[in-house]
């Protein structure tokens, strides 16, 4: 009885543990992102803001804890968070929440990564992903009328950087503009590279080269490390730099990351939609989030999104817990067919949202959809394994 009370208490202080890690990486991952909107990243100078203090002291208590030399500065844990993945022991976050090996900074473009913005809106508030739904729910506020907004909305989503040359091009909406502006803000040097700026041309968000040093902003040399903030483009072989960036505005990262991103996906999703005749609509108050019409018996909603951790992607939809009977959540397909992202998906949910949701990408949408509800819905999430079955051409096309 003795040596099983030890064994449990063992197990016990072990969860404890990993616990604090996985809590100590959430708080940091927060400390980044908030740091990187807030100043200059290479002014880390006392007194440090009182949340990344409190981060450092955790740090530091976690370090002595596990008898590892803690960071000395801010500089030197911002250091830890580029070199330090999450299955790291001083963190031992479950691959089930976050893929081993992945930091909360850039190595190469020394900002955060997606995987620190998607931790950042990790739990019950929402973090970084609720301040994007709430920027857009003031717009929404000041549209006043649905068709305002989705061409404020629109426009947001495809100018992440808008420049003076903008306004003098074809289709410029003062209108829009009037409404939008506010949201933008000056592109911080952090973001600028011998005073240009260079915008992922496959994403349109800001891309940075190793160390800072460009050896042509226009054709960078091959081999040269290049980091883009989607950190899932193509190596870009040509930039088209902005050349007056003082004069450039940048929406803030939290647009950028949850709004932006996941456009293309939504519009490829929507068109789907419309392709077929299927109706939808906006649900209030949710990023990429609509209510489907006339797809059969029960309710239907769908929910686009861009995430590149699934795990996280399962907790949020868990703490959201999605209301209609199917939800079909569409992803990139780049994303989906990655390997281990279904089955990583899948065994993150609670057993009874399994039955409910759709793991999905814009192409195959329809075809799940038809066969849901023909009642014939193979659950995709209990598709854990190799890609989505294809749709076929005449099915979509009948
Ligand atoms: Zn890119």
């Amino acid at each position: 009885m003795a040596a099983t009370a030890r064994r449990r208490s063992a197990r016990r202080e072990q969860d404890e543990a990993a616990n604090a890690g996985t809590e100590l990486f959430l708080e940091l991952a927060r400390m980044v992102a908030a740091l990187a909107e807030t100043r200059s990243l290479r002014s880390f100078t006392l007194p440090y803001p009182g949340y990344a203090q409190r981060a450092l002291d955790h740090t530091v208590m976690r370090c002595l804890g596990i008898g590892r030399r803690p960071p000395r500065s801010l500089p030197e844990l911002w250091e830890w968070c580029r070199d330090i993945g999450a299955d790291d022991e001083l963190f031992g976050v479950p691959a089930s929440l976050v893929t081993p090996g992945a930091t909360l900074v850039d190595r190469i473009g020394q900002m955060p990564t997606r995987t620190c913005l998607e931790l950042a809106s990790h739990g019950a508030a929402g973090g970084v992903a609720a301040q994007a739904r709430s920027l857009l729910d003031d717009l929404e506020a000041r549209c006043g009328s649905a068709e305002r907004y989705a061409r404020c909305r629109h426009f947001l989503a495809s100018h992440p950087v808008v420049q003076q040359e903008d306004r003098r091009t074809r289709g410029w909406s003062k209108e829009v503009w009037a409404r939008v502006k506010e949201l933008y803000r000056p592109l911080p040097e952090a973001l600028c590279v011998d005073g240009l700026f260079l915008p992922c041309p496959v994403c349109g968000l800001p891309a940075l080269p190793c160390g800072r040093i460009v050896s042509d902003p226009v054709r960078p040399a091959a081999g040269e490390a290049i980091w883009c903030e989607g950190e899932d483009c193509v190596r870009p072989d040509r930039f088209e730099p902005i050349r007056e960036p003082g004069l450039a505005l940048i929406l803030p990262r939290s647009l950028r990351t949850f709004l932006v991103l996941p456009h293309p996906v939504e519009e490829a999703a929507l068109s789907e939609l419309d392709r077929t005749g299927i109706e939808y609509e906006a649900a209030a108050g949710r990023l990429g989030a609509y209510h489907l019409r006339g797809t059969g018996s029960g309710t239907r909603e769908m929910h686009v999104y861009d995430r590149l951790q699934p795990g996280l992607l399962a907790a949020h939809l868990t703490d959201t817990a999605p209301h209609s009977d199917r939800t079909f959540v569409v992803v990139p397909e780049r994303l989906a067919d990655r390997d281990g992202y279904r089955a990583h998906f899948t065994d993150a949910l609670p057993a009874l949202l399994r039955e409910r949701l759709v793991l999905t990408t814009p192409d195959n949408l329809v075809h799940r959809l038809t066969a849901s509800a023909a009642g014939g819905d193979p659950d995709s999430t209990a598709d854990r394994g190799g890609p989505e079955p294809k749709r076929s051409e005449d099915e979509d096309d009948a």
